[in-house]
């Protein structure tokens, strides 16, 4: 099975970490109570050979003594059975036991352990060979033998007590055990319930982050997460600042959501207004030269004439529209810049109302140029502020009344030089104005058509001011007129 959950996984680890740590503790408690004991034991029977080698003549001629071993061994069987007596030469070489014939497995005792037994000052319990089982150590008492004051052999005692094959076998077998047993097993039961449970408590935030995270994409990213009651970065932990994070991350992406439907929604427009404006002036252009192709001989010359004029307008508004199209993408696209560089806007502006001179003639307007003879030159692309400037005016011909008044002004305000390009046409609503620097954007569909607007010469004039770091903006009132102001920054001398 294939735990999922963070808290599961974390439960786990702490199961498994309270059981090694469990598992150590009965060991170290299993091996220190052994010790103890055997210390215990050794400590208290540390003399019993030295009485017993002092007391019994356990050697004559070099040889053991055996009427006297055989006594000896009667008696131990009597008064502590579980003892094993041995009687070794002085190299260790097993002389005499007080066992039946075949238990005993050894032939010699190893030395080491009784000698660092009979120095005094050293730490017990010291372990030796346990003849009967070959490769278990127990702990013994050992005394030298003496015969005529020359040492002779060695009595060695194995000093019995319990032997265990398993550790479950020893602490059912011992009330201390068994009590710290049982403790260790509750302390770690206990552990673990309060681990599991301190930890489901601490992993909530984290759990309600992921269903939160999980709402939020089911909701098509619509509406932000919001945390309710959490703390903020400032004095939560890191969990708290984790949430935090995630909330301005989810407010980010409903915001980069929004702008690509806009900008899928603006491309579907877009799209729209193109097809439109481009099948607009080709289908007249088609109509005429259907006309032209199917009544050539029905129609007379002056008609055939001004059919082939409107064609080559409407070719020619197309080739217009195509060519702002252009212009507009170009501006718009990441890497435009403007090429700077410092020109005379008085010159300029003069140059711009003079290529107009025609259409405001055949307006009739009134045009004024208030331009002082000695303002300073500016800083910007001329070409684009040609185009803005010619977007402008040829705007304010558009829109002006037969015989009214267009004015160009150019002034310094602010440490900049501003140009207003100011009409007495038929003005722009309220409502329109926020809309009119958008592509297409045109006040009355069917007053633009009649005056072949298109709706990007201010989108475009918009942009280029953008790329100067600059601005247009407006002012207007419908019936009285439009003035249409940007600045741009005067040349340090
Ligand atoms: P176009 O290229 O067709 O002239 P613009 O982007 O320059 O399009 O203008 C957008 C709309 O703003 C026009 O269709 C018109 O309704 C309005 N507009 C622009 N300039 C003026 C003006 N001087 N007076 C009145 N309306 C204007």
């Amino acid at each position: 099975m294939k735990i999922q959950t963070l808290n599961g996984k974390i439960a786990l680890a702490l199961f498994v970490l309270i059981g090694l740590t469990s598992g150590f503790y009965i060991y170290i408690s299993v091996q220190s109570t052994q010790l103890y004991q055997q210390e215990i034991q050794q400590k208290l029977n540390r003399s019993l050979a030295q009485h017993i080698a002092k007391d019994i003549p356990l050697l004559s001629d070099g040889t053991a003594n055996q009427a006297a071993l055989e006594d000896l061994f009667h008696t131990l069987m009597i008064v502590n059975p579980s003892i094993e007596l041995y009687l070794l030469d002085t190299k260790g070489t097993i002389m005499s036991f007080n066992a039946p014939p075949g238990k005993v497995k050894l032939d010699r005792v190893d030395m080491v352990p009784v000698y660092s037994f009979l120095e005094e000052g050293n730490d017990l319990p010291v372990r030796g060979n346990d003849p009967r089982s070959p490769g278990r150590h127990k702990v013994f008492s050992a005394a030298p033998v003496f015969e005529n004051q020359n040492l002779a052999g060695y009595l060695y005692i194995v000093l019995g007590g319990e032997n265990y094959d398993t550790v479950v076998e020893m602490i059912r077998d011992s009330y201390i055990l068994r009590l710290l047993f049982w403790i260790g097993i509750s302390v770690a039961l206990l552990s673990l319930l309060v681990g599991i449970i301190s930890f489901y408590w601490l992993t909530r935030r984290v759990r309600q982050i992921g269903s939160d995270v999980e709402g939020f994409k089911n909701s098509e990213f619509k509406a932000p997460i919001s945390l309710v009651g959490w703390r903020r970065e400032s004095v939560g932990d890191e969990i708290d600042s984790m949430g935090t994070t995630v909330e301005k991350m989810s407010q980010v992406i409903v915001d980069q959501f929004q702008q690509l439907r806009q900008a899928d929604i603006t491309r579907r427009e877009l799209i729209a207004n193109i097809s439109h404006d481009l099948r607009t002036p080709l289908t007249s252009m088609r109509g005429y030269l259907e006309t032209l192709q199917i009544k050539k001989d029905q129609l007379s010359s002056d008609e055939q004439e001004k059919f082939i004029e409107l064609s080559i307008q409407h070719s020619d508004r197309l080739s217009a529209l195509i060519t702002d199209l252009f212009e507009l993408a170009m501006l718009e696209s990441p890497d435009s810049a403007a090429e700077m560089e410092y020109f005379s806007l008085a010159e300029l502006a003069h140059d711009v109302i003079l290529k107009f001179e025609v259409k405001t003639s055949r307006k009739n307007l009134q045009v004024s140029c208030d331009i002082p003879q000695d303002s300073p030159s500016v800083h910007g692309d001329i070409a684009m502020i040609e185009r803005v400037l010619e977007n402008l005016i040829e705007n304010a011909i558009k829109f002006s009344h037969q015989g009214g008044a267009l004015s160009l002004r150019v002034a310094p305000r602010d440490g900049k030089l501003e140009v207003k390009v100011v009409d007495t046409g038929i003005g722009i609503a309220a409502e329109d104005i926020p809309n009119l620097f958008q592509r297409f954007y045109c006040v009355d569909k069917s007053r633009s058509a009649r005056n072949r607007s298109s709706g990007l010469g201010l989108a475009i004039a918009h942009r280029i001011l953008q790329l100067h770091g600059g601005d247009i903006k407006v002012s207007s009132m419908p019936g009285k007129g439009s003035c249409f102001f940007f600045s741009l920054p005067i040349a340090s001398t």
